[in-house]
């Protein structure tokens, strides 16, 4: 390319005149714009002026005050998103399609021109595209072919309290970059929650914070009732304390909605058409199906039970959106916290839990725990029903536990492993993680578990002093596949032995839920059901029987009967649907790379030391008295019921999920080789030597090996020549 002779003056001016066209296509396609009566409509004026005369701006509003979709069309009315395009992050894949349809309709155009939206694996947007909607990974995975992001005139970052890693390296990484780019716009948004952290992040050249333009939302009072999951029932005996017994979730749920149902007269009006729907909150998907059931069960009269979580498909999520008569029960995740408006609420009831990610220091583990949430997520929680009138809130828990709650949750950077955003940086060249101007610093035991997590799976060589070059190329093709570190390392693998095919079903597996499924009350059937596809020696082939047997299932079977026989064999079909897509994506995504998957079946050896190179931190061996595994480290763990291994208990283990509870469980596991081991942890192993002799045998000094990895010893008495130490 550097041979290319300079451009002509005539080339030139062709270039400029082609670039002048191109924009005053742009220019022209932008659609007419108006604005529905919401609070940010109201103040779209002062927003306009404020991005005019600052690079940055933060705009904090209620949930549901127009910050998401009339934003980016003052953006448009500012001329924006033509010699760029507006990029607008938002934090789910759920939400990021589901804004830029909305965006599309109020505009009037057709999703995919004007508006776009790029998810992980899913591109509906053109080079012609004015706004784009994207989530906050796809930006980041940008910036690794873009790194001043020239494609965009104005980002926004949409949903910037939720605080995620990727918001907050995004953040870091802009306030770098500004100051490259002055032509840059950048917009951040917030629910009402501490935007003074963000002002402060982003000072100007003066040190002036930037500017915070407040959008008060109408809100209508709602009442707060405490209905915690305890029954009192009065002592049998007089002058004995009440007798206080637990209720479950479903229950209290069942018993809340029932509560709402007849509040003031509501039943009543929802049959004269006035929005009295109910909007129930719970950490999952088990627990918002659970919840259905019951509720189905209750035979509500006129009434549509919906769920709402991320990995429903677009059809069904539009039903929540969509106009309907007689009444509604959404049973959400805390996707409908903040990010989607959920039109017609009037109650909520709010189970008071959340599935937050946690990183375990102490074993290395990361953890998705159900958690109680803070109280600016209740208080999020319960705003949902302020918004059209007054409404009322039912929190499944008492105001004395409320109180004692945190106030905010920490942001996920204080809670995860940072293995991927160290790679990240170290692909970007960003240098040293600890002078990152990020919203608020990880903790530096993080940063160097991160770093050693990297140097176990061969993506960094921290030998290397200049941080250019620290990157190794496996390093470098991990940072490329949107899939976790682990995950990316056995695929790289499993490439060089051949097993690239089973890999990636292995791998997508891995990365989603499980899709069996084991009801409560039917755990033998399913079990039973189950136990067809059980491998004795390896979990991850069970899983490679079970991807079989679908195939096999789905092509002779028509849908509806294929997805009888999920129900019937308690297998997940939605699952198992977002399974198959995965592979296709892994796929797609290897091919990008020019990684072919094998057209010969692996043997089980090659699958399995392909896994292995992703594990190295997560073996065990086997100890015969405490009838328990030694781990890395000196953790403790067991093999989980449910485990082909837990019979069997062979002397070394590899695991791909320790999940730490009342005790370290190994989940998904199988038995591996110490050979293997030695061989793909061969930057990791320490050895020691001992009794020093002569050997008659072998003519010369030997000694006694021993090799380790993590503390675990893979090699005891090895005896080895001295010329060889
Ligand atoms: P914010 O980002 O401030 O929470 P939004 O811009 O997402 O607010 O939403 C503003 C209003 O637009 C909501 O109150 C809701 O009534 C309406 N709205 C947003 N998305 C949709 C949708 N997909 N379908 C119907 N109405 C919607
Ligand atoms: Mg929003």
């Amino acid at each position: 390319r550097q041979d290319r002779p300079p451009p002509t003056p005539e080339e030139r001016e062709a270039r400029r005149v082609a670039r002048e066209k191109r924009l005053a296509a742009r220019a022209a396609s932008v659609p007419a714009i108006t604005y529905p009566d919401l609070p940010v409509s109201a103040v779209k004026d002062d927003i306009a002026a404020a991005i005019r005369d600052h690079q940055v701006v933060i705009i904090a509003g209620e949930t549901g005050s127009g910050k998401t979709t009339q934003i980016p069309k003052v953006c448009l009315e500012l001329g924006r998103g033509i010699a760029g395009q507006i990029g607008h992050t938002q934090p789910r894949r759920i939400a990021a399609r589901s804004v830029a349809e909305r965006l599309a309709e109020e505009l009037d155009v057709d999703l995919g021109k004007q508006v776009g939206y790029q998810v992980r694996f899913t591109d509906e947007s053109t080079r012609d595209t004015l706004v784009k909607v994207m989530t906050d990974g796809i930006l980041l995975n940008e910036l690794q072919r873009d790194r001043d992001l020239r494609r965009y005139d104005t980002i926004i970052i949409d949903e910037a309290h939720e605080r995620s890693l990727n918001i907050d390296f995004v953040l870091g990484y802009l306030k770098q970059l500004l100051p490259r780019r002055p032509d840059l716009k950048v917009i951040v948004t917030s629910a009402t929650i501490d935007p003074e952290r963000f002002a402060a992040h982003f000072t100007d050249r003066d040190g002036k914070p930037a500017p915070i333009i407040e959008v008060s939302g109408r809100t209508y009072p709602v009442e707060i009732r405490y209905r915690p999951l305890v029954r009192v029932e009065p002592a049998k005996t007089p002058g004995k304390p009440d007798v206080e017994t637990e209720i479950d979730q479903v229950t209290g749920i069942c018993e809340a909605v029932e509560e709402l149902w007849t509040e003031g007269g509501a039943a009543e009006r929802a049959r004269e058409g006035s929005g009295e729907d109910i909007l129930v909150f719970l950490s999952g998907e088990r627990e918002i199906r659970d919840a259905a059931d019951a509720l189905e069960g209750m035979n509500l009269p006129g009434t549509e039970i919906l769920p709402l979580f991320g990995r429903l498909s677009a059809a069904e999520q539009h039903r929540v959106f969509s106009r309907h008569s007689g009444r509604r029960v959404v049973l959400a995740t805390n996707v409908a916290e903040t990010s989607l408006t959920v039109p017609g609420i009037r109650y909520v009831v709010d189970a008071g839990t959340a599935r937050i990610s946690r990183y375990s220091q102490r074993t290395k583990v990361q953890r998705l725990p159900i958690e109680p949430i803070s109280r600016a997520s209740a208080n999020q929680r319960s705003g949902r029903c302020g918004r059209v009138s007054d409404g009322i809130a039912i929190r499944l828990y008492s105001e004395a536990d409320h109180d004692a709650r945190p106030e905010f949750t920490d942001p996920e950077i204080l809670r995860t492993n940072l293995a991927s955003v160290i790679l990240q940086m170290t692909a970007l060249g960003l240098g040293d993680i600890a002078r990152f101007p990020f919203v608020e610093a990880p903790d530096s035991r993080m940063v160097t578990d991160g770093l050693r997590l990297l140097h176990e799976l061969h993506a960094i060589d921290p030998e290397e002093k200049d941080p250019r070059r620290r990157l190794t190329d496996v390093g470098r093709r991990i940072a490329r596949l949107p899939v976790d570190p682990r995950l990316a390392r056995m695929m790289l693998a499993a490439v060089d032995e051949g097993a690239l095919r089973e890999v990636m079903t292995i791998v997508a597996a891995l990365s989603i839920q499980d899709v069996r499924e084991r009801p409560l009350e039917k755990q033998a059937q399913a079990d039973q059901q189950h136990a067809r596809f059980k491998d004795e020696k390896s979990d991850f082939v069970t899983l490679l029987n079970l991807w079989k047997y679908l195939r096999k299932q789905q092509k002779e079977l028509s849908g509806s009967a294929f997805r009888r026989m999920c129900k019937n064999e308690y297998l997940y079909y939605l699952r198992i649907r977002e399974w198959q897509d995965l592979v296709g994506q892994l796929t797609t995504t290897m091919r990008e790379l020019d990684l072919e998957p094998n057209s010969r079946p692996a043997t089980s050896d090659q699958v399995h030391r392909a896994l292995l190179t992703g594990l190295l931190s997560q073996i065990g061996l086997y100890d015969r008295d405490k009838r328990e595994y030694l781990g890395a480290r000196g953790a403790r763990f067991a093999i989980q019921p449910g485990s082909a291994l837990r019979r069997s208990s062979p002397e070394w283990v590899m695991s791909a999920e320790l999940v730490e509870t009342t005790r370290l469980w190994a989940r998904t596991n199988a038995e591996t080789d110490p050979a293997w081991i030695e061989q793909a942890g061969a930057h990791l192993l320490k050895r020691s030597y001992s009794e020093p002799h002569w050997s008659r045998k072998r003519a010369g000094a030997v000694a006694t090996e021993r090799v380790t990895l993590y503390g675990v010893p893979l090699v005891t008495d090895r005896q080895v020549g001295y010329g060889s130490i």
